[in-house]
């Protein structure tokens, strides 16, 4: 089953007491919903509406970048950033399990004509000099011309150091390559390493940030990047589909969001290591935990009938067997949490 994949199985007509799949299962909260309802709108198309261009100057300005561009998915915004990057026979070097090469649909060949080049992860999630080195195409017509590496922070819930970010890049940009980063959980990045979002956001030329993950809203990713770059990515949102019209009631979430949802993000990844410890004093299995998420390996390799037994309970869970992932998120409190890790104690018999 896929990793984003939801419980066919009837148990969505259960009562659900602690929805732990994923980070995307977030509701708008009244506060935000009544900022979408008092949203000033017009039409984006025609640069009309002052919410989105509200929204794509402020986080612009917050990641230290020249120009934004509103989208409404996380894939969508990397499409368009790979296909705004390169052109048509180049190549991007990123990641094996990157969101980009693995969850996207290779869209970037299918839609952007462009090579897609995947490297094995270091052991916090990035991707080493050497290997970035190792993978750039010689100039030689054998080749596709490699022109972008794509970079994603966090990755599989880690939090990938600044220290190793940067060498990545000055790897590539020393053969000649632009840097994008996915952070579709930057801010869940930017909470962990504790810096400033302009310390990650300045060691890449892109960065696509989800506003519909940890933050809350309930749809929408912005683009940042330089002011020609963003011009192009906005005529290729446009030939894929992605102009919207009054779309300030959506922007108006994700203002929303920057302005009062980034700080809770903390609560999330203390949760996360809570729900990690109770896990691992079951003695059930192998536990990692990652800022917001807890992947965990049943020792009794029972994954795939601990989905069923914890949906009776009202707890759901995702990930492929045979390791599960649990996103803790805005909608899981205290007691939602207690909640789950009574699911597990009585599952296991702890
Ligand atoms: C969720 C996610 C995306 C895509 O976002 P959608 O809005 O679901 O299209 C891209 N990259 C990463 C790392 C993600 O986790």
């Amino acid at each position: 089953m896929s990793v984003y994949a939801g419980m066919n199985d009837g148990t969505a007509r259960l009562n659900i007491l602690c929805d732990l799949r994923s980070d995307t299962v977030t509701r708008p909260d009244a506060a935000m919903r009544q900022a979408m309802a008092a949203a000033e709108v017009g039409d984006d198309v025609y640069g009309d509406d002052p919410e989105v261009n509200r929204l794509e100057a402020e986080l612009a300005e917050m990641l230290g970048k020249e120009a934004g561009l509103f989208l409404p998915s996380g894939t969508q915004s990397n499409l368009v950033a790979v296909m705004s990057h390169c052109g048509r026979g180049e190549e991007v070097i990123l990641g094996r399990p990157y969101h980009v090469f693995r969850y996207e649909a290779a869209g970037a060949s299918v839609l952007g004509s462009v090579a897609l080049s995947p490297l094995d992860l270091t052991p916090s999630g990035g991707l080493s000099p050497e290997a970035i080195r190792n993978a750039v195409q010689p100039d030689d017509p054998h080749h596709p011309v490699s022109r972008l590496l794509s970079l994603e922070n966090t990755t599989g819930g880690m939090a990938v150091p600044l220290p190793e970010t940067r060498a990545a890049a000055d790897a590539a940009r020393a053969a000649g390559l632009a840097v994008h980063l996915d952070g579709a959980r930057f801010f869940n990045a930017v909470t962990a390493l504790g810096c400033a979002p302009g310390d990650l956001a300045g060691i890449a030329d892109t960065v696509s940030v989800c506003l519909s993950k940890g933050l809350g809203a309930p749809v929408g990713s912005v683009l940042v990047g330089p002011k020609d770059l963003i011009a192009r990515a906005r005529r290729h949102r446009k030939m894929l589909g992605g102009g919207m019209r009054q779309a300030g009631v959506l922007a108006a979430a994700g203002r929303h969001a920057l302005a009062h949802n980034i700080a809770g993000l903390a609560a999330d990844h203390t949760r996360a290591r809570t729900l990690a410890a109770a896990l691992t004093a079951l003695g059930a299995g192998r536990v990692r935990q990652a800022t917001n998420m807890v992947f965990f390996a049943p020792d009794a390799g029972d994954a795939a009938a601990l989905k069923p037994a914890l949906a009776r309970r009202g707890v759901l869970i995702g990930g492929p067997a045979p390791e599960l992932r649990f996103v803790l998120h805005r909608d899981i409190g205290d007691d939602a949490l207690d909640l789950a890790i009574a699911a597990f104690r009585d599952h296991y018999g702890g």
